[in-house]
């Protein structure tokens, strides 16, 4: 079946596990192995966080910058997730995909979000502008515990 929701919620550093347990009840709707669910609340994070400490890099919760999540399956057991700020967005998306570049200080980040990302998911766009914020949207195909199963036993006959 096909199934989608929607989540919006405040830009401070308390909703990022929110955020990630919130799609993860979701897509284990699709029955996922216990990687495949990491993979997902990894990849979430990794986006709600660059939405929080990027996006609204400098303002205050009295401010109320907002993400705004949607996740949705279809029946071919493809989950997309995207989460959207409307933060100070990316100049050259290009430049900010490419591992170990960032513009967060200190040593507390280390440039490799987007490619866990992508490591995790098997799609990633970003759509940036300067002023108006960045979206992210992810997919993964889900083969799940029963798919798993089914390719094992295939194996084992084939
Ligand atoms: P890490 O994720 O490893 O802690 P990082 O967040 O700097 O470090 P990425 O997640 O790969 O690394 O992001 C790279 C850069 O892209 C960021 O440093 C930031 O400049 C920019 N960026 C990412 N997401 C956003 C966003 N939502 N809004 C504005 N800039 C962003
Ligand atoms: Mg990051």
């Amino acid at each position: 079946m096909n199934n989608r929701m929607e989540l919006n919620f405040l830009a401070c550093p308390q909703n990022e596990s929110f955020a990630r347990v919130a799609v993860a009840a979701f897509a284990v709707q699709l029955s996922p192995t216990l990687p495949e669910m990491a993979d997902i609340k990894t990849a979430v994070s990794e986006a709600v966080t660059n939405a929080i400490i990027h996006g609204y890099r400098g303002w205050t919760p009295e401010k109320g910058g907002m993400v705004y999540l949607k996740a949705e399956y279809d029946q071919r057991h493809v989950l997309t997730v995207s989460i959207r700020d409307e933060g100070c967005g990316i100049l050259d998306v290009k430049q900010a995909m490419q591992p170990f570049y960032s513009t967060g200080e200190g040593s507390e980040r280390s440039g490799m979000g987007f490619c866990v990302m992508q490591t995790f998911m098997d799609a990633v766009e970003v759509d940036s502008a300067p002023g108006r914020g960045t979206t992210v949207t992810m997919r993964k195909y889900i083969l799940g515990e029963i798919g798993l199963r089914q390719e094992r036993i295939l194996d084992e006959i084939g």
